[in-house]
């Protein structure tokens, strides 16, 4: 898939149709001497997620492949659903990906320049008002097999079409009685060019301009032109906009501007996950979840939180590529590449999170032997580090059986096995409490066996890790699962809606983990393996003396499993 030119951080670039447009435009000459201009051009009407993140990475990755410039500009024609809090968010996400824009833009700078075009197209008797209700209209549009009709304010000749604009715009006429169509075409077998909305009237404060206007344009009267005012090449928008190219084209000709050109490709949908920010915003306003960047959440700040890596993101975003058809892929598959960026990098520590504890009888009662460990098998400039051993110890609850079942080989009595960097040992016997649970278990250790081998060449059939008792540092491990049961949350019962589909068991926290010593001073972000359990980092909830820690992917490769399904 990759066509061999690799970036040095080892992001793919597979080839495309879209970067396929772009080299032939380079060589044609198609904008003159100039290199691309990219945008992103969010609505900061919530927080990024990751189907945001595949358009951050191709706007940004074609241009910074081919010397162009990207912008981020906001698109805020919706004072209602907008906020400062989302612009901040979206900046900060953006950066966090690894991304630094060129131009930092917002649609309501240009809103002006938009209004004067408005009065333009009006001049030339291309734009008209309509005091016909936003219901009537609807009904006047037609339908994909009756052309629209004609409304009865189609005809106003252009100085009353100029006289009502600039009325509306001063604020004469309550909201929702007039609003500004371009005269295009009632019979259009595309219903975006029958006459599409150009202004509204809306009394809203906006988050940037306050109370000037009480005119907002309608997305595609603003966003081709923002696109055109900032010399944007290559305007690249998920599939649902392909129908309002004509539109967008319409426009750009009409004023004779500079001529963007919008380019489609497929929205990105993930199994279990909703990639909607109305619906984000839901889950948070009725507190489904902690809020935007809940652990759970499919928000940048939500997988930020919960461990996941900017680079693991990019090469995701990389290998996926785009085309032309919309499809679903895999959540499995995201979070493969999480696994396989964190094991590059995340240093392997030990942790318990059911403790169970073992105590060595033949092991001296105050003695504590540091023990060597590797921080990182993948990576030898991590070193290494030294573990306290000592005559108590905690293992998993999961790692003991006392009567074992067929083809369990970890700890049960009479059984030897491998403390990870410690030493073999062997289960004797097992204290239990009034309930008959197991709640201690006494074993012998092998002092030949230090480090974890066996001098005589003994094999043992499994390695278990562990914490010692007397220095372990405790901590509330917040294990994370899916937030929805089902692969298309959006698929529900009549009457329901996709938060019936949530999962009542996406969290669970474990409250006394026992991690190893070298844990107790893990800040905020940081990320390990736990040992045979999976990735984990420091959640900002985090206190020295009171760590939590966020389970970030578990262990166990499902993807592969996935791959070898199909
Ligand atoms: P949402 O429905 O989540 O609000 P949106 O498309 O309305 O998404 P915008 O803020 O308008 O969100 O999106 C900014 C850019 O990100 C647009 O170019 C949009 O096409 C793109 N984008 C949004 N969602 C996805 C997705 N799931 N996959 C790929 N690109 C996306
Ligand atoms: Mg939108």
């Amino acid at each position: 898939m990759s066509n061999g030119n690799n970036s040095e951080s080892g992001e793919s670039r597979p080839s495309n149709f879209i970067r396929d447009a772009v080299i032939d435009d380079l060589k044609t000459k198609k904008f003159g001497e100039a290199t691309i201009q990219t945008r992103f051009p969010p609505e900061p009407n919530g927080y990024l997620h990751i189907g945001h993140a595949k358009s951050i990475c191709l706007n940004f990755g074609l241009a910074a492949e081919f010397g162009g410039k990207t912008n981020l500009r906001f698109d805020d024609t919706n004072p209602e659903k907008e906020e400062q809090e989302y612009v901040d968010s979206i900046t900060q996400d953006v950066h966090w990906l690894g991304f630094n824009w060129d131009g930092l833009h917002y649609a309501s700078d240009y809103f002006d320049q938009l209004c004067d075009w408005a009065v333009k197209l009006i001049g030339d008797g291309k734009a008209y008002v309509d005091d016909l209700s936003a219901d009537e209209i609807r009904k006047h549009r037609g339908t994909l097999t009756e052309p629209g009709k004609d409304s009865p304010f189609r005809n106003r000749d252009a100085k009353e079409n100029l006289n009502l604009f600039e009325r509306m715009r001063k604020g004469e006429f309550p909201d929702g009685s007039r609003v500004l169509r371009a005269k295009i075409d009632m019979a259009s077998p595309n219903l975006n060019m029958r006459d599409p909305v150009m202004y509204r009237i809306l009394r809203a404060d906006h988050h940037r301009t306050g109370s000037k206007w009480c005119i907002y344009p309608m997305y595609d009267f603003a966003h081709g032109q923002s696109d055109s005012i900032e010399r944007v090449t290559h305007s690249v928008c998920t599939l649902e906009f392909e129908d309002h190219r004509p539109l967008y084209n319409w426009f750009i000709q009409q004023l004779g501007i500079f001529p963007s050109q919008q380019m489609e490709f497929d929205r990105l949908n993930l199994t279990f996950t909703l990639l909607s920010k109305r619906k984000l915003l839901k889950l948070v306003q009725e507190k489904y979840v902690s809020g935007w960047d809940d652990p759970r959440m499919p928000t940048l700040s939500g997988v930020r939180r919960r461990g996941y890596t900017p680079q693991s993101i990019r090469n995701f975003c990389g290998a996926i590529g785009v085309s032309k058809t919309n499809g679903t892929l895999d959540l499995a598959m995201l979070e493969h590449f999480v696994r396989e960026d964190l094991n590059k990098r995340a240093p392997r520590v030990m942790a318990v999170l059911r403790p169970l504890k073992v105590v060595i009888d033949n092991f001296p009662d105050a003695e504590v032997d540091q023990v060597d460990a590797i921080n990182n098998p993948e990576d030898e400039s991590a070193g290494k580090r030294t573990v306290p051993f000592s005559k108590v110890l905690y293992i998993e609850q999961d790692d003991f059986r006392e009567v074992p079942p067929k083809q369990y080989y970890r700890l049960s009595p009479g059984r030897e096995v491998r403390l990870r960097y410690g030493y073999f040992i062997t289960a004797q016997s097992v204290v239990k409490n009034e309930k008959g649970d197991v709640v201690e278990v006494h074993c012998t250790y092998d002092p030949a066996t230090r480090g974890g081998n066996s001098p005589d060449g003994r094999k043992v059939k499994s390695t278990i890790h562990w914490v010692s008792s007397a220095h372990a540092v405790d901590a509330e491990v917040r294990l994370y699962d899916k937030l929805f049961t089902v692969e298309d949350p959006d698929r529900t019962e009549e009457g329901h809606d996709f938060t019936a589909n949530l999962n009542p068991n996406s969290l669970e926290v474990i409250s006394q983990a026992k991690l190893e010593p070298s844990l107790a001073s893990a800040m905020n972000g940081e990320k390990y393996q736990f040992e045979r359990l999976g990735y984990f980092c420091v959640d900002p909830d985090s206190k020295v003396g009171n760590l939590v820690f966020n389970r970030t992917v578990a262990l166990k490769d499902s993807w592969a499993r996935v791959q070898k399904r199909s």
